[in-house]
């Protein structure tokens, strides 16, 4: 973040490819095409990034650079094999590198302008957010393409006690419960949300201030606030960077991610806003309505 950090600003680097995360700390370039792109619907990646699904371009590593901020990466073991990684300072997803594989995974909403690929498929299908419907005629798997031969591995969705809204971070440590119904849910595509969360929009439920109650794990509760910025800041899980509930003082609110509630809102998605925003690669079929800055 700090301009003694840099070596080169990025405005100089001649990399195709360039992705930071939302705060600026982390950054990096990469110059292959891309050999991979995909949409995943697991719970691990909903909780992660808070979204309704995760978004990821896989390439080579040998011309994967890190730029600036390495020492600012937290990364979480999801499993045995499964790596999640974030910044510690903002909690936007950042890629993670598989040397067995020579493979480097970028969250796709971190990344600039044209990819040069289009997602190609759907991942955990399975374990989708039961209220989404996916409309592209993307290929749709239950877990990964048989022809992988991967092992699916993935956590259950927990169950909330009745007339209880609430959810967790990626690790289950920290949780939350939220009273009331919410009073608006939307997606949003600016490029600080689809830095923050990586993904190719971020799907924010909206409540009451008071209406959210930490009940477990506060203590690893990280929260940023965008310097400059009126409003934007993040709240997350400091061991797993899972996106977690914000309190914004100044909007009177508490901000949700979508992909951290174990239960459904039960609102329907007032507008994708920001969508003059949108990344290049993602295509919006659903029926809600878009608008191409802030929806009111
Ligand atoms: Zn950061
Ligand atoms: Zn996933
Ligand atoms: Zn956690």
């Amino acid at each position: 973040m700090e301009a003694d950090t840099w070596v080169h600003p990025p405005e100089l680097w001649t990399a195709r490819i360039k992705g930071s995360c939302v705060c600026g700390a982390v950054r990096w370039s990469y110059e292959e095409p891309f050999s991979a792109m995909l949409y995943c619907h697991c719970s691990i990646c909903r909780k992660h990034h808070g979204t309704l699904f995760a978004a990821f371009v896989a390439g080579p590593l040998s011309t994967f650079h890190w730029r600036a901020g390495t020492e600012k990466i937290t990364t979480w073991s999801s499993s045995a094999r499964g790596k999640r990684s974030f910044c510690s300072t903002c909690g936007s997803k950042v890629p993670n590198v598989n040397h067995e594989a020579q493979l480097v995974f970028m969250p796709a909403g971190a990344l600039e302008g044209e990819l040069g690929i289009r997602p190609q498929m759907h991942l955990f299908v399975g374990s989708k957010a039961p209220a989404f419907e996916i409309h592209d005629g993307l290929p749709q798997h239950a877990a990964y393409p048989p022809e992988w031969g991967a092992q699916g591995l993935d956590t259950p969705a927990r169950a909330m006690p009745d007339g209880v809204s609430g959810g967790s971070c990626a690790c289950g440590r920290v949780r939350f419960e939220l009273d009331g119904r919410p009073f608006r849910m939307h997606h949003c595509h600016c490029g600080r949300c689809r830095r923050a969360r990586g993904s190719a929009y971020a799907s924010n439920v909206i409540y009451e201030l008071g209406a959210l109650r930490y009940t477990q794990g506060e203590d690893l509760l990280a929260d940023f606030d965008l310097p400059g910025a009126e409003f934007f800041g993040t709240s997350f899980c400091s061991r797993c960077g899972g996106a977690l509930p914000r309190r914004s003082v100044k909007r009177g609110a508490a901000v949700v991610p979508l992909g951290a509630l174990d239960s459904d809102p039960g609102i329907h998605p007032l507008a994708h806003q920001f969508v003059s925003f949108k990344a290049p690669w993602h295509e919006i079929h659903d029926g809600v309505p878009q608008h191409p800055e802030a929806a009111k």
